[in-house]
């Protein structure tokens, strides 16, 4: 978790400052443990007066007193995209850095930025080990980056984002701070903690159907052309990325948006995939939600034997389902709490998204205990009602009315 973890780090640095030499920089945003877990705080603190909010070093010229140089092995660009993530294929093939694209800058002291690089590279051995037995298991290199919460193998080229085309690196450290960005909403959102999590999510974009066939079955235990993805414990999705299948970036993106949003709420402690479970309703919906929180848009769907690549008014489903209520079409509730993720019609889609929605904007935190509910084989109607207090006939008219009342037209 970067972004928190730099938010954190930052909140903590003037104690740390003050109290020891090897606190982690702000730029490195280590995990949250490393910043929070600052037991070096006693011993010569009140002899200090307060320090001021950041430590000065002795100017360097060589590194900008940054402490750290980029490897001479490695060009600039490539060293730059590095920083965030723990293991990237594209540097590692080096003696000189150990795979971290930097070195300790031999003219300035700075004992905090040398710890984060010789505690990078400490890990690296052991995910290096990781990303080889992948490699054996399809039988070639594959190009996979490692950050907090993801491994992500991304075999496109190239792919145009927005008016710029972006090469293979670049790509794949994108596609991975979109995981980890969608990861910091997903747990703030519904107010989930990190100990939640027991692994990290395994991302697979392939470049071609044939290494999807192979991927899925041998990473996912399931051969398929489209998206397959393994729920559950060792989460793990894999999808073949070309324009076949995803018109450009914004599709991909949001196909990787709604299967990881599955993999987390299946992932997340007590550990269950609630999709074929008569759960499909949140299942779907929830993936939905986060679709449309970007994108405005919801096209993808998890059906066993069809195209996923389906249409419902267009994506834009507020206005649809604001419609359907509005004429009294709306598929009955008991009907889509019965239903499994694969069984949901294109109209249960809909209204499963805006439940979520609507319970979402009521109370996320007892959204996530009513998931939590319903992954322990709580019955949605008992789950609904133990987090919200809600029957199923008053949830449908509340749910009915809140969507009168704020849903646009069009
Ligand atoms: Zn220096
Ligand atoms: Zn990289
Ligand atoms: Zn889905």
């Amino acid at each position: 978790m970067i972004r928190k973890a730099i938010l954190i780090a930052a909140v903590f640095l003037p104690l740390l400052w003050a109290s020891s030499a090897s606190a982690e920089g702000p730029e490195f945003g280590g995990p949250p443990h490393a910043a929070s877990s600052s037991t070096q705080i006693e011993g010569g603190v009140q002899d200090e007066p307060e320090e001021p909010k950041e430590k000065f070093w002795p100017k360097c010229m060589k590194c900008k007193t940054t402490g750290k140089l980029i490897c001479s092995e490695h060009a600039k660009g490539d060293a730059l995209l590095e920083v965030e993530v723990d293991y990237c294929s594209f540097v590692y093939t080096d003696e000189l850095c150990g795979g971290t694209g930097w070195v300790s800058c031999p003219d300035c002291e700075r004992p905090d930025v040398d710890k984060v690089l010789a505690d990078k590279r400490l890990k690296m051995p052991v995910l290096r080990d990781e990303m080889k037995k992948m490699d054996e298991t399809m039988k070639f290199d594959l190009h996979t980056a490692v950050s907090e919460h993801f491994v992500l193998t991304f075999e496109l080229d190239s792919l145009k984002i927005g008016k710029k085309r972006l090469k293979q690196h670049a790509l794949i450290h994108l596609y991975l701070e979109r995981l980890e960005k969608l990861y910091l909403d997903y747990t703030t959102t519904l107010m989930v903690a990190d100990s939640e999590f027991t692994e990290r999510f395994r991302i697979f974009v392939w470049g071609n159907d044939r290494d999807q066939a192979d991927g899925s079955l041998r990473f996912c235990k399931m051969s398929a052309g489209q998206g397959v993805k393994l729920m559950g414990l060792t989460p793990t999705y894999s999808v073949c990325g070309i324009k076949k299948y995803h018109a450009g970036d914004e599709e991909l993106h949001r196909n990787l948006v709604h299967n990881t949003t599955h993999l987390l709420l299946s992932a997340q402690k007590p550990v269950d995939w609630i999709g074929n479970k008569k759960g499909g309703w949140a299942d779907a919906g929830l993936a939905h939600w986060f679709e449309d929180r970007y994108f405005n848009v919801c096209d993808n769907y998890c059906y066993q034997e069809q195209d996923t690549n389906q249409d419902f008014k267009g994506g834009k489903w507020k206005p649809a389902v604001k419609k359907m209520v509005n004429m009294k079409e709306t598929p009955g509730v008991g009907t889509v709490f019965s239903r499994n993720t694969d069984t949901l019609t294109l109209e249960e889609h809909a209204v499963a998204f805006s439940y979520i929605d609507f319970l979402i904007q009521k109370d996320p935190k007892m959204l996530n205990l009513l998931l939590k509910r319903m992954r322990s084989k709580t019955p949605t109607r008992d789950a609904l009602s133990e987090a919200f207090g809600l029957s199923v006939l008053d949830f449908e008219t509340e749910w009915q009315k809140w969507v009168k009342d704020t849903y646009p037209l069009r």
